[in-house]
């Protein structure tokens, strides 16, 4: 393409990729601040999130810096681990009413077809102004045309991202 319009080829720095986790490794493992950092590189802060972001920038999470598990102190560690733990407990303890609502309301709101992406913005969307809806999605996922998987130990965006 820059032949093509006469410009100069950009020069792309190579990225050198975090090893990705397992699934389980994500709850439990502190290598999960190693690739959150990795990661943060290519999420601009959101202005909103301005100040979440300088808060956990003091124990070392932020993007690129180094984080290694093994230098922390056993009661960093510990806090860690414990925040870790705190966090999934908070999500399943969000996801689990959500489910058993969706499982049977007596009237609900909206029906939606199909758990693509727009289905599942819906679903989100009417869930946060308080409106109930089921949602239909033929296959045994949802995501539609959006589709990541799993190929030794990589992810493989097989749609769009
Ligand atoms: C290879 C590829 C790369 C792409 N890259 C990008 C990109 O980089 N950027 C970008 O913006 N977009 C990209 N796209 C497009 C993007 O993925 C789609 O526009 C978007 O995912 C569509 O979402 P959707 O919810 O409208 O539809 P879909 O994802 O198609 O979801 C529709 C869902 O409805 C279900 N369904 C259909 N009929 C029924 C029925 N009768 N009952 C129950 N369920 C039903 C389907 O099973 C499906 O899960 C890409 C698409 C592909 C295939």
């Amino acid at each position: 393409m820059s032949e093509f319009l006469g410009k100069p080829a950009k020069v792309h720095t190579p990225i050198e990729f975090a090893t990705p986790l397992t699934p389980d490794e994500q709850k439990t493992s502190l290598e999960f601040f190693r690739v959150l950092n990795f990661l943060l590189q290519f999420a601009p802060t959101d202005p909103s999130e301005t100040a979440l972001v300088a808060r956990v920038a003091t124990i070392g999470i932020g993007a690129g810096k180094p984080f290694d598990p093994d230098v922390l102190t056993p009661q960093m560690r510990g806090a860690f681990e414990q925040g870790m733990r705190d966090a999934w407990a908070l999500i399943a303890a969000s996801v689990a009413p959500s489910r058993a609502a969706s499982a049977a309301p007596a009237i609900t709101d909206v029906a939606i077809i199909g758990g693509g992406f727009a289905g599942v913005t819906a679903a989100r969307e009417l869930s946060m102004r308080g409106r109930s809806s089921v949602l239909l999605e033929a296959r045994d996922r949802l995501g539609g045309r959006t589709h990541t998987m799993e190929h030794d130990g990589h992810a493989l965006e097989l749609g769009g991202t």
